[in-house]
């Protein structure tokens, strides 16, 4: 996940009372095991939003998987934030993943969703991937973590040699 989509997110982080939800679609690349997100959209100015609530403009929605479609991207999932320090997904957000990965046409075995809490991100991250049978967690993998894994993994080696 690019540090772009993560200033996305925090961003619009619900970080004081009056902030409304936000959210927006994500799209990117999918190869072998690995999932990459390269974009984020969102929010619209025709979005509806309050405190507790977030409902997309489905006409831009659209207009954004079009667009991402021109541009060799694929849509792979949706985003918003919740009032809450490490969110977890409501009824209604596990209704919508569900009922969008079965309704619409795609090649993919599930849909991510991403919940952006007001915890530092990415500890205030939800993400995971949702079919019509499961979800699973996912731990994202920002470009800064990758390069601490990398540095850590040298560290460790460095020690038993
Ligand atoms: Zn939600």
């Amino acid at each position: 996940m690019p540090s772009e989509v993560l200033e996305i997110f925090a961003e619009h982080q619900q970080l004081k009372a009056r902030d409304r939800e936000a959210g927006g679609q994500l799209f990117g690349r999918v190869a072998w095991t690995t999932v990459t997100v390269e974009h984020a959209t969102g929010p619209r100015p025709t979005d509806i939003r309050t405190r507790y609530s977030y409902q997309p403009d489905r006409k831009a929605e659209q207009a954004e998987i079009d667009d991402a479609h021109r541009r060799g991207l694929f849509f792979l999932g949706d985003w918003h934030t919740h009032p809450e320090p490490v969110p977890s997904p409501s009824p209604q957000d596990l209704h919508s993943i569900t009922e969008a990965f079965k309704k619409s046409t795609h090649h993919l075995n599930g849909f991510l969703l991403v919940i952006a809490g007001t915890q530092r991100l990415p500890s205030g991250l939800y993400v995971a991937v949702h079919n019509d049978k499961e979800a699973v967690r996912l731990l994202p993998r920002t470009r800064a973590s990758c390069a601490k894994q990398a540095a850590m993994k040298e560290d460790a080696h460095g020690k038993t040699r």
